[in-house]
């Protein structure tokens, strides 16, 4: 997902920030270990005059064979039966939990349940240029409104939805497209997700979408779903190959069998659906479209197909997907543009500092909570200064690492830096410690001495976790502008002006002063 504090005078309408939160709620349950849900097989049937859904899901849960109940989550809608392995069963609902009593002694089980109402929660009607526009938005647990399952990102799954919606609509949803039928006055469409992801990356819209062709190769379809009267705009995403292809390069090749983004006045920027990401219509008139894409496809690697752990993980999916949008730039157009990025990620505004910096917090946090800048940006400075303490061979050895070794398979902070002290042949207890678990920032102190035009600086409180660690800053006055390397200690700006020059670290989180 992209948050909205990067985008909020785009974006004027809808924005969450920190301040204006209401009080924090508690943690969701974390899953129960040894239960999986392997696959879910959703039909839904949407009236877009009533929004009214008429759905069965079939669940394929693995456990172990001693469990006697699964609890499910799906909130608000009227459950009309539950099977489990084809023969009915009775389900007394405790709040928004199902708990499914299961048939002794196996180790796989099939959940049907049939239900039906107009979603409180996850779906929803918006009107965006001159339509309505239908969608859900399951972030992080909002898809139980229409969903029964397990929300949480280390359950991930497959997916098959089949959507049964009135001849005239257009629908894009997670997963790649197999067929379509006629039924009478209406349309069912399928689409399947053949590699797991979280239940927070499903996801489906139904509008009148004008459908902008392209490809990676001839090997992985591109479609740009765009609200019909936008479609021009299409060509705003035009280096989304590129994008699929880097990534691919980088780290390995892309999970899914087609990629698509889908123009939906969505409450954030962008949500990284899986294989459908969805982006908001604003962007096509402020110029984010791209940008925020390139986060979305990203999260296609990390987030949904390396899954978190647990929500406390965060950073591993928002710091990532909010790095490698820079490399996407770094790559395509030159360090000079990445330049630029990493100084907005590092800068220490006023509104930074009154925050705490806990990329990890000690304890359960809701979700909701962690959206705040810290995950986001933090998290990838903190993966830029890793890479300029490791240097770039070794930094994406142990992201490719990373990958291989964690698709389809949750990934917590300890993990990761299990595998960056192996790749690394390093120690980074401290380096995390400082980084990731506490709330401190190193501090870069300077002095300018007007009379020779000397810069001087020396980094203090960093823990030692900077010692001999190559990084830029960015030294500016008006339009002059400079790069020093951070170790050199002092700058001789001959010929500049007798005024202070400006410093900004490149891409590494510090309080100048
Ligand atoms: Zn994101």
């Amino acid at each position: 997902m992209m948050h909205e504090w990067r985008f909020v005078l785009a974006v004027g309408s809808l924005f969450i920030l920190a301040g204006c939160r209401p009080a924090a709620p508690t943690a969701p349950p974390e899953p129960v270990s040894g239960v999986d849900v392997v696959h879910y097989e959703v039909d839904l049937h949407l009236d877009p005059a009533t929004r009214m859904l008429q759905a069965r899901t079939r669940l394929t849960v693995q456990h172990p064979d001693t469990l006697t109940r699964l609890s499910l989550l799906l909130r608000g809608m009227n459950v009309d039966s539950v099977l489990v392995d084809s023969s009915e069963v009775e389900v007394n609902r405790e709040g928004s939990h199902w708990p499914i009593p299961l048939s002794p002694g196996k180790d796989t089980s099939q959940v049907d349940l049939h239900y039906h109402g107009v979603p409180e929660t996850g779906f929803y009607e918006r009107a965006s240029r001159s339509q309505s526009v239908f969608f859900s938005d399951a972030w992080p647990t909002d898809g139980s409104g229409w969903l029964p399952g397990i929300h949480h990102p280390a359950d991930p799954a497959t997916l098959t939805l089949r959507l049964t919606i009135p001849f005239g609509y257009e629908a894009a949803a997670t997963g790649t497209p197999q067929f379509l039928d006629t039924l009478g006055g209406a349309v069912r469409y399928q689409w399947h997700l053949d590699v797991p992801a979280p239940t927070y990356a499903f996801a489906f819209a139904v509008a009148d979408f004008s459908i902008v062709e392209a490809s990676v190769g001839d090997t992985l379809p591109v479609r740009y779903y765009m609200l019909a009267e936008d479609a021009a705009d299409a060509d705003l995403l035009r280096r989304t190959p590129a994008a699929l292809a880097y990534f691919s390069e980088v780290f390995g090749p892309y999970p899914f069998a087609s990629y698509a983004s889908v123009e939906v006045p969505i409450r954030y920027a962008g949500m990284e659906n899986a294989a459908a990401a969805f982006l908001q219509p604003e962007l096509f008139r402020t110029g984010e479209a791209e940008v925020v894409q390139v986060h979305e496809l990203a999260h296609q690697w990390f987030g949904n197909r390396v899954p978190i752990a647990s929500w406390n993980d965060l950073w591993l999916s928002e710091g990532t997907a909010t790095y490698l949008e820079t490399l996407f730039f770094e790559h395509a157009d030159g360090l000079a543009a990445a330049r630029e990025q990493w100084v907005v990620l590092a800068d220490m505004n006023p509104f930074r500092r009154r925050t705490h910096t806990v990329l990890v917090p000690a304890e359960p946090q809701h979700p909701n909570t962690l959206l705040t800048w810290v995950p986001y940006d933090k998290g990838a400075s903190v993966l830029h200064l890793l890479r300029r303490k490791l240097g770039d061979i070794t930094f994406f050895e142990a992201f490719r690492t990373v990958y291989t070794r964690h698709a389809g398979r949750p990934l917590s902070t300890k993990v990761f830096q299990q595998i960056m002290e192996d790749v690394s042949e390093q120690d980074l207890s401290d380096f995390f410690a400082y980084w990731v678990y506490e709330d401190r920032l190193p501090v870069l102190d300077t002095k300018w001495d007007a009379i020779t035009r000397t810069l001087a600086w020396q980094i203090i409180e960093d823990g030692g976790t900077l010692a001999d660690v190559s990084f830029e800053l960015q030294v500016q006055q008006q339009n002059r502008i400079v790069y020093v390397d951070v170790r050199e200690r002092k700058a001789i700006l001959a010929g500049w002006d007798e005024a202070r020059p400006d410093v900004h670290p490149v891409g590494v989180l510090m309080n100048v002063r």
